[in-house]
C-alpha cells in the first residue's frame, strides 16, 4: 500500500493500492515500446524536452516542496532548496548533455574507430523517501537525454511526490511511454528485473534494500547502480573560527532532519580542541534545533519521515546510552509526530552498535582524536564509503587527509551537499557507481566501439 501519513501529526492522509501485476506488466511493456521511438529522436531534441522539465520545476517549487512537507516532512525552505538543486540537474544534463554524447574518434593501431555513446533501452529506479525530487532527478535527467526509458517505483510514503514529478515531465514533452510511474511494490522488484525489456536498475535507498536489488540485477545480469547508506565521517584538525565551525558541522548534520545519506555523521575532533567543540556544538544543538510543524519557515527541527523512523532512531540512542555512550543532550521522543530531540553522543567506542551502524536521523556523534593518523583511522573504520569532510586551517594539511579517507567524495571545510556538475557515489557498503557530473550520464550507455 502506498500512503500519506503527514509526520508532523501522525494522520494519515491518503492510500493508494499497490498496482497489480497486470498494472505492472503493462507499465513494463510501455517503457519498452517507448524505447523504441525516443533513442530516434534527434539528441538536441530529447535535450530541450529536459530543460523544458526544469523550467516547470522551477515553477511548481511551491508546490512540490509542500508536497515533501507532508508526506515526509521536510521543512518548507529546504524543500524549495531541493527543487532548486533539481532545476540545476535537469539544466545542466540539458546543457552539456549532447556534447557528453558525442561520438570520440579513436586512434588505434592500424587504422582508425570511432567510440559513440548510445542508450540502453528501459530502466527501472527505485527511489527513497529522504530527497523524493532530487533523488529522482539524479537518474532521471542524464537518461532521458542518453535516450533510455524510465520505469520509476517511489517510495511507498511519497506518492503525491511521484505522481507530481511525472506530471511535470510529460507536461515537459517527455512522451507517456518514455516515463511512467509506477505504484509497484518492492516484492514485484524482482519481477520486474527479470524481464528482458528491462536492461538496469538505479536503487537509492538503505543497505538492505540494496543488497536485494543488486542480488535480482546480478541474477538476472542487469546493470545496476546503488547509493546507499553512509556514515560519513568530519574532521575537524583545527580552525581559526570556532563558532563557524560548530555551526557549519551543526548546519550539515541537522539538515533534513538528519536523514541524508551524505550528512556527516561521525565528527572526529582533534584532541586539542575537541572539549571546546563538544561544549560548543551542545549548545548549539541543544538551543538551536526547536521542534516545531515543518510548514512554518520558522521551524529549524522538523519530524522525520514518519513514526516508525523516529522510533528506530530512538532506539539507536537508547542502545548506545546503554552500551555506555554518554548523551549530551536531546535523545527523547516527542509526540504526536515523528519527532525526536537533535541529539549529540560522545564516548562511542568500537563495541557498540552506534559505532558501526548508520543513525538516519538528527543525532551526532563526536570521536576525540589524538593525531591526524587517529583520526583518519577512525575515519576510515566504518563499513560505509559515501562522502567525508575534512575542516581546517591549512590548503595542504587538508589535501593530504582528503587523499587518505576511502570515501567516494571528500568535501574540504564544507560539508556533505550535492551539486549538479559533481559526480556523486560511494565505495564498500554505500554502494556503486555515480551519479551527476560528467560521470552520471556514463551508468546506462553503451559505449559502442566501431572500427572503421
Ligand atoms: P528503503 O531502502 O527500504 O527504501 C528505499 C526504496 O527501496 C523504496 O522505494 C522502497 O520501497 C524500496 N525497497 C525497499 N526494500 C526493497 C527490496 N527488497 N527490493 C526492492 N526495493 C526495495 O528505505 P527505508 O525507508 O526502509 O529506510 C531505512 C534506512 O535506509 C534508513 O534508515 C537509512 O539508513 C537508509 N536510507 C538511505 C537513503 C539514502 O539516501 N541513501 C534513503 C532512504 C533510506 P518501499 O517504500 O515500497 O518499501
Amino acid at each position: 500500500m502506498y500512503s500519506v501519513t503527514n509526520p508532523a501529526t501522525g494522520e494519515l492522509v491518503e492510500e493508494i493500492p499497490n498496482a497489480t501485476d497486470e498494472q505492472v506488466e503493462a507499465a513494463v511493456g510501455r517503457v519498452h515500446r517507448g524505447y523504441g521511438s525516443w533513442r530516434r529522436r534527434p539528441v538536441a531534441e530529447r535535450a530541450a524536452v529536459v530543460l523544458r522539465a526544469a523550467e516547470l520545476f522551477a515553477e511548481r517549487a511551491d508546490e512540490l516542496a509542500a508536497i515533501m512537507t507532508l508526506e515526509m516532512g521536510k521543512r518548507i525552505n529546504e524543500g524549495r532548496g531541493e527543487v532548486g538543486v533539481v532545476v540545476d540537474i535537469f539544466t545542466y544534463y540539458g546543457e552539456r548533455g549532447p556534447a557528453l554524447l558525442a561520438d570520440e574518434p579513436l586512434a588505434i593501431k592500424g587504422g582508425e574507430a570511432v567510440l559513440t555513446r548510445e542508450p540502453l533501452g528501459a530502466l527501472l529506479g527505485v527511489m527513497p523517501w529522504n530527497f523524493p525530487c532530487y533523488q529522482v532527478a539524479r537518474f532521471v535527467a542524464p537518461n532521458l537525454v542518453l535516450g533510455n526509458t524510465i520505469l520509476l517505483k517511489h517510495a511507498s510514503i511519497c506518492p503525491r511526490s511521484a505522481k507530481a514529478i511525472e506530471e511535470i515531465l510529460h507536461e515537459a514533452g517527455v512522451p507517456e511511454d518514455v516515463y511512467v510511474n509506477t505504484y509497484a511494490s518492492s516484492r514485484q522488484v524482482p519481477g520486474i528485473l527479470a524481464d528482458p525489456r528491462v536492461q538496469g536498475v538505479s536503487l537509492t535507498g538503505s543497505e538492505q534494500a540494496g543488497v536485494a536489488v543488486a542480488a535480482d540485477a546480478g541474477r538476472n545480469l542487469k546493470r545496476c547502480v546503488l547509493e546507499l547508506g553512509g556514515s560519513d565521517p568530519l574532521i575537524v584538525l583545527d580552525t581559526a573560527d570556532m563558532d563557524e565551525t560548530v555551526k557549519a558541522t551543526a548546519t550539515a548534520r541537522m539538515r533534513n532532519c538528519g536523514q541524508s545519506c551524505n550528512a556527516p555523521k561521525r565528527i572526529i575532533v582533534l584532541d586539542e580542541i575537541y572539549d571546546e567543540f563538544v561544549s560548543g556544538f551542545t549548545k548549539r544543538v541543544a538551543e538551536y534545533y526547536v521542534a516545531g510543524d515543518p510548514a512554518d519557515p520558522a521551524t529549524t527541527l522538523p519530524p522525520l519521515a514518519s513514526i516508525a523512523a523516529a522510533e528506530e532512531v530512538a532506539a539507536q540512542v537508547r542502545t548506545a546510552v546503554g552500551q555506555g555512550a554518554t548523551l549530551r543532550t536531546g535523545g527523547k521522543r516527542l509526540g504526536p509526530g515523528a519527532y525526536l530531540e537533535a541529539t549529540v553522543l560522545t564516548d562511542v567506542t568500537p563495541g557498540m552498535d552506534a559505532y558501526r551502524e548508520e543513525i538516519f536521523g538528527p543525532v551526532a556523534l563526536i570521536f576525540r582524536a589524538g593525531s591526524e593518523d587517529e583520526a583518519v583511522a577512525i575515519a576510515n573504520d566504518s563499513p560505509f564509503g559515501l562522502g567525508a569532510s575534512v575542516f581546517g586551517t591549512e590548503a595542504a594539511r587538508l589535501r593530504r587527509v582528503a587523499g587518505r579517507i576511502e570515501s567516494g567524495m571528500v568535501y574540504l571545510n564544507r560539508a556533505g551537499g550535492s551539486q549538479a556538475d559533481l559526480p556523486f557515489g560511494g565505495i564498500k557498503r554505500s554502494g556503486m557507481g555515480r551519479e551527476l557530473g560528467t560521470l552520471g550520464i556514463e551508468e546506462f550507455m553503451n559505449r559502442k566501439s566501431i572500427r572503421l
